[in-house]
């Protein structure tokens, strides 16, 4: 059975397709990486699966839930109820964080446990504090605002908002591309430790490290389509795509 499964996805920005009919499966506890040069369709991708974007054509499954497009960009209070179940069952992280600048560390972990799952104050707290102490934050920080922390803080706090949603798929968007280099070890530690724990993952990522060591499936996309896609050992071992090839040799 499949936690996730994402078929044929099509977006277009006026007459530029974007994404020429892109497919996923995720079974619980897959870690799949999506490598491509910039502007090869990652990022709107991400976005499609979880409805961020209206993608033109395809559809998102998660267990029971099913939004096809682009009925899902209607708003027919049945459709935005479906939207929102998919939405809290797949949690973002993006590139550059997307902390609130004007929320303590607790807060910004805790405001969409209190307001979409509308649980406790208490128990919003406690599971804050669980999931900051999971990516490595002690309570120290729990006070500070976004910018008295690194950028590895900040990240590993949106790890632990993301978390705290408790989703059953993880999407990540380049997450360590905007981190000083000696900053990106920390927060791919805590991703390896939530591959690890068996967490389903979908990584939009540049470290060609973790995609080869971390992942369960690696798919490369080119020019809004899947060129190629395997096991990690296969696909960076043995690229059957001659772009493929080029892309890992950094020459695309
Ligand atoms: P990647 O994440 O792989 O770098 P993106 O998904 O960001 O690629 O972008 C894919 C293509 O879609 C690019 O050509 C980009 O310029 C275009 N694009 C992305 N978002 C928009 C938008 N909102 N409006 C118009 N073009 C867009
Ligand atoms: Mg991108």
């Amino acid at each position: 059975m499949y936690t996730l499964m994402v078929d044929d996805i099509h977006q277009k920005f006026g007459t530029h397709e974007v994404l020429k009919g892109i497919s996923l499966r995720a079974r619980k506890g897959d870690v799949i990486s999506i490598i491509g040069s910039s502007g090869s369709g990652k990022s709107t991708f991400l976005r499609c699966i979880n409805f961020l974007e209206t993608p033109c054509a395809g559809s998102v499954a998660l267990g029971a839930h099913v939004l096809h497009a682009p009925s899902a960009g209607r708003r027919s209070s049945a459709l935005q109820r479906e939207l929102i179940e998919v939405r809290t069952k797949l949690a973002m992280v993006f590139q550059h964080f997307n902390l609130w600048a004007h929320m303590t560390v607790l807060e910004n972990v805790i405001e969409a446990p209190l307001h979409v799952l509308s649980i406790s104050r208490d128990e919003a707290v406690a599971r804050a504090r669980k999931y900051l102490a999971k990516v490595g934050l002690n309570a120290g920080v729990e006070a500070k605002y976004p910018s008295q922390l690194s950028g590895g803080q900040q990240q590993r706090v949106a790890i632990a908002r993301a978390l705290a949603m408790e989703p059953e798929v993880m999407l990540f968007d380049e997450p360590t591309s905007a981190l000083d280099p000696e900053l990106v070890g920390e927060v791919l530690k805590v991703m390896q430790a939530l591959a690890e724990e068996g967490r389903t993952m979908i990584v939009v990522t540049h470290e060609m490290g973790f995609a080869r060591e971390v992942s369960s499936h690696v798919i490369f996309l080119h020019q809004g389509r899947i060129e190629e896609q395997g096991p990690p050992q296969r696909l960076f071992q043995q690229p059957s795509s001659e772009r493929l090839q080029q892309f890992l040799r950094g020459s695309l």
